[in-house]
């Protein structure tokens, strides 16, 4: 059988393998750094496929991470975890303190090298709990109250363990050598930074990551290569540090965080557009105080800034910094700021576009390539980071999307798709990889 008959085989005879493993995440939604049963699972199946299997510390670099939740927050999901049931032998001591992410290594000789990235986090939203969705109708719904597969992630992630089955099958036909990149905490844009500093990305000559995505979007066909334009984006939380005081016995003694917050609040959203391309800013929550007659003392804000390029995002942060130092000293308060997430500028190689497109015009005919090969982004990913990492040292990088009927839109509690696209991936995957090693 030639290659390609046989991809197309095993591709079939792996979707209900992938709808299992999709179905097993769907109801056990993990968010950011708390990916402990997902990345066991995702390591105890890699380690049956034969592939060299990295896991904890040594996928995401320790000091790197953004947006990591609390001790307290990670021993309780852990203790649900192994309530749920999970793959024990496999859940290692660095995965049970949040270092999650798992990363596959096939090596098949001398060659270029092909690194894949899929993403494995959820959201943190309330799954619809009737029967008018399918996740709840079909017995696969959430379990974990607050938590979601709302984004398609649990798809990337059996879209990953089935392109590593099917390329692990055919490792006589690969020379080169396959690195499958299962990122934690994309969500926020939290993760891939951590994962490029610890030099995963070094030594990819191509470099690959999908989204699945609607059918009622833009794109025209089942599959667009490349895309371009994601914001570069940086998310704070600021904490304002004030002095509590008696509000009617001793006002002068307070230093009022809340005004302080407030204050920069009203300026963030006043630092200058930009002359070269879109900007943007968020100021997402604020909480602060204690009490109606009690000068606060605290207050906490999370905001966000975005931009079309990374130099854009970048006058944008420094300028916020700037802001929410200022508003502090003028209410004699102190302030930290904490980076909770942050990705760059994105674009996609022209000539690994064309050489997507025609590997699935050639091999997977039943596959449309959309008109628009090279479509805009909408919102911010931190692939963003692992591509312009591939791209400074010469290697090639696209961020393809997949198309899906979906039931709801992405980030909404309805949200489901069509299982279909788990086979749908896995080829295109499978098809790019062995035109690149073959
Ligand atoms: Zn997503």
């Amino acid at each position: 059988m030639d290659r390609i008959a046989h991809l197309l085989a095993r591709s079939a005879e792996l979707q209900s393998y992938m709808t299992d493993i999709r179905r097993s995440l769907h109801r056990f939604p993990e968010t950011g750094w708390l990916e402990m049963r997902t990345s066991a699972l995702i390591a105890k199946e890699l380690t049956q496929m034969g592939y060299e299997v990295i896991t904890g510390r040594a996928v995401c670099l320790d000091g790197a991470r953004m947006g990591v939740p609390d001790e307290s927050e990670t021993k309780r999901h852990l203790e649900r975890v192994l309530a749920h049931g999970c793959e024990a032998e496999y859940l290692t001591q660095d995965m049970r303190e949040g270092f999650t992410g798992v990363i596959g290594v096939l090596r098949c000789g001398e060659g270029k090298t092909v690194a894949l990235r899929f993403d494995i986090d959820a959201l943190g939203m309330q799954e619809w709990p009737d029967d008018t969705h399918r996740p709840t109708r079909e017995g696969f719904a959430s379990v974990i109250p607050g938590k979601m597969h709302a984004c398609g992630h649990d798809a990337h992630a059996a879209i990953g363990l089935g392109t590593a089955k099917i390329l692990a099958g055919m490792k006589e036909a690969l020379h080169g050598t396959v690195k499958l990149i299962f990122q934690p905490g994309e969500e926020g844009a939290r993760g891939a930074k951590a994962i490029v500093a610890a030099g995963h990305l070094d030594d990819a000559d191509v470099f690959i990551g999908s989204h699945v995505a609607p059918t009622d979007s833009l794109d025209d066909g089942d599959v667009t290569p490349g895309t371009y334009g994601s914001l570069a984006t940086t998310k704070y939380d600021v904490k304002f540090t004030g002095l509590a005081a008696h509000a009617g016995g001793y006002p002068e003694r307070g230093r009022n965080a809340l005004l302080a917050a407030a204050s920069a609040a009203l300026s963030l959203h006043a630092i200058p557009r930009h002359s070269e391309g879109q900007s943007r800013i968020n100021v997402g929550t604020l909480h602060a105080g204690t009490g109606r007659n009690v000068i606060p003392d605290e207050a906490l804000m999370q905001i966000e800034v975005r931009g079309e390029t990374t130099e854009i995002n970048s006058f944008v942060a420094a300028s916020a910094e700037a802001v929410c130092r200022g508003a502090a000293a003028m209410y004699g308060c102190g302030v930290s700021i904490t980076k909770m997430g942050e990705a760059e500028g994105q674009h996609s190689d022209e000539a690994l576009i064309t050489r997507i497109a025609d590997v699935v015009r050639r091999d997977l005919p039943h596959l449309s390539v959309s008109s628009i090969e090279n479509a805009k982004n909408w919102g911010s990913e931190d692939i963003s980071v692992m591509m312009n990492r591939v791209q400074e040292h010469g290697g090639l990088a696209t961020y393809m999307r997949v198309m899906t009927p979906m039931a709801g839109a992405q980030h909404t509690v309805k949200f489901d798709f069509d299982e279909d696209v788990l086979k749908k991936g896995a080829q295109v995957f499978c098809a790019a990889v062995l035109d690149v090693l073959a």
